[in-house]
């Protein structure tokens, strides 16, 4: 099992060429001292793929979408096809982020076939699946979760294993609340477990991150939490030095667990 965390920014509706390449000259600097123990990506509005395409190739960071349609039929105005993305270099694309289940009205049927899209084209769909404050309080939390992956896990089957799973509750993104150790601990097990109940044999293949206010002061203790592998960073990813100090906290957190499995 590889060890490395992976970090992902999500730049959500904000960005300019002149960001892009500012990115690229701070990771050229400090990516390469992380000695490549943890994935960084940042995901950018789709007019900036071909930006970091031209700043990023040939530093440590990779570059995402975040969105991709779910159709792929050349008809479809204003959509920008997975096949698209991935012509960009992207290697990653997030579906299903809650700003557009919520606030553009998708389905869980859309996600999965935008997931379903990405894989086709091979890209790494960062699926985002997520309560809201009203579920949680209402204790309807883990059957929300649960109805988020059993569609996901009906679509993609067996290619399950290739996606990003992100636990993002939708009542800490951007608002500077950030669920406790113990219940991104609890929500990862159970998504473990509902993943493991429908037959999925190698729970660890997928690959699960935890998003909503993470930042530099919190990012240790929350990768340092069993079953978490990485975090979706929206708000503290839009800037540089920040979002680089979350790299270097995914660094030593998978430093330890190799430490840890070496010892062990
Ligand atoms: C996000 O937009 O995916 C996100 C996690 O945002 P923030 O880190 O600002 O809460």
């Amino acid at each position: 099992m590889n060890p490395g965390k992976l970090v992902v920014g999500n730049w959500k509706m904000t960005g300019d060429v002149a960001r892009v390449q500012a990115f690229a000259a701070q990771a050229c600097g400090e990516l390469p001292a992380l000695g490549g123990r943890c994935e960084v990506a940042v995901c950018v509005p789709h007019p900036l793929l071909m930006a970091a395409q031209a700043a990023w190739w040939c530093t440590p960071l990779r570059w995402g979408a975040q969105d991709c349609s779910a159709a792929d039929d050349g008809r479809s105005t204003g959509d920008v096809s997975a096949a698209m993305v991935r012509a960009t270099g992207a290697r990653f694309v997030i579906v299903g982020h809650s700003e557009r289940r919520h606030g553009r009205g998708e389905t869980d049927a859309d996600v999965s076939a935008k997931a379903r899209r990405a894989l086709d084209a091979g890209i790494t769909p960062i699926v985002c699946i997520g309560e809201t404050a009203e579920e949680r309080d209402d204790h309807r939390a883990e059957e929300v979760l649960r109805r988020q992956l059993q569609r996901l896990v009906a679509a993609l089957g067996a290619s399950l294993g290739a996606v990003v799973l992100a636990y993002e509750p939708v009542w800490a993104i951007g608002s500077g609340r950030t669920a406790s150790v113990g219940m991104i601990e609890d929500v990862h097990g159970f998504i473990e477990h509902v993943l493991r109940f429908h037959g999925q044999r190698d729970v660890r293949e997928v690959r699960r991150l935890y998003g909503g206010s993470v930042d530099p002061r919190n990012a240790r203790a929350i990768m340092a939490c069993p079953g978490v592998d990485g975090v979706l960073v929206g708000g503290a990813s839009q800037r540089a030095g920040d979002f680089l100090e979350i790299c270097k906290a995914a660094t030593g957190c998978a430093a330890g667990m190799t430490q840890g499995s070496e010892d062990g």
